[in-house]
């Protein structure tokens, strides 16, 4: 089967060529080659050289046009909603197998699995785990309603998968508000395409955001103010800002910032779940 599809992947090129009047141009006729003179000539030598170079222009055209194709992949970094799948319902079985076997879990589940039994120490771990892939899964999968992602992402701080919010793609001029709150957090002047898989912004819109350093990993959280709700993260990899842009003062590199991302040079990149934000048009 995979052979199969690795066989049509590298089909001969040519049939897939797509007719471009700039590959005529350079590709040697056969009135050319017709004319090509005895080998006799003095001319010969330089005639054949100019056919040669010719058909090594063709060859490195089409090796151009080959990677092109191959570069043409819709987001070389968006994973298959299969691998999800696949990934996640190993995740679930490893970890509903694990705590099968723990013992605390047997005898609370054999006592009746009672509410005020529950064995925290042993369930947590795995508990989070499942949640977690659960919500990874179902989103990936489509199913359910925004709701419950929207919750896990600003409640209890979970990343919907790069590349799954469709406000990632969005370039319509508008307002990014708060999908908890409705408070205005950023515009589509800030939005960008950072090719993370997230919606991103330069700047907030009215620096309607708190800060939390987080303790693992050190990652600079950004909340919405007005609800707390978890939005995402603030990076220091953002693009330049251009003399004449303006930031709001208590965004990194404004006059009030909290804190600066970088000592020299600040250029914050907002990465922010797509599923925290509701974009309102701009009519
Ligand atoms: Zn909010």
């Amino acid at each position: 089967m995979w052979l199969a599809a690795l066989s049509s992947a590298f089909a001969p090129f040519p049939s897939q060529l797509p007719s471009s009047p700039s590959l005529l141009l350079v590709a040697p006729s056969p009135s050319f080659t017709a004319a090509t003179p005895p080998a006799s000539s003095r001319g010969a030598p330089r005639m054949e050289d100019k056919r040669k170079d010719a058909e090594a222009a063709l060859a490195r055209m089409q090796q151009r046009m080959r990677s092109y194709s191959r570069e043409a992949r819709p987001r070389p970094l968006a994973l298959d909603p299969r691998a999800y799948t696949l990934g996640y319902s190993a995740i679930i079985a490893v970890t509903l197998h694990d705590l099968r076997d723990n013992a605390e879990v047997q005898a609370w589940l054999s006592a009746g699995a009672a509410a005020d039994a529950i064995p925290l120490g042993a369930l947590s771990g795995g508990a989070v785990l499942i949640a977690f892939a659960l919500f990874q899964l179902a989103f990936q999968l489509g199913t359910g309603s925004a709701v419950p992602f929207r919750l896990a992402v600003m409640r209890l701080g979970l990343t919907e998968p790069p590349f799954s919010s469709p406000l990632n793609d969005e370039t319509r001029e508008g307002s990014y508000l708060c999908s908890s709150c409705g408070a205005k957090l950023f515009d589509s002047a800030a939005k960008y395409d950072s090719g993370s898989g997230w919606p991103s912004f330069w700047r907030t819109y009215d620096g309607g955001v708190v800060y939390r350093k987080e303790l693992l990993g050190g990652k600079m959280e950004v909340r919405c103010q007005a609800c707390d709700g978890h939005l995402g993260h603030v990076f220091s990899d953002g693009p330049s800002i251009q003399p004449g842009e303006e930031v709001p003062p208590s965004d990194p590199g404004g006059a009030n910032a909290s804190f600066t991302l970088n000592d020299d040079t600040v250029h914050p990149r907002f990465c922010i779940n797509g599923c925290a934000l509701k974009f309102e048009e701009q009519v």
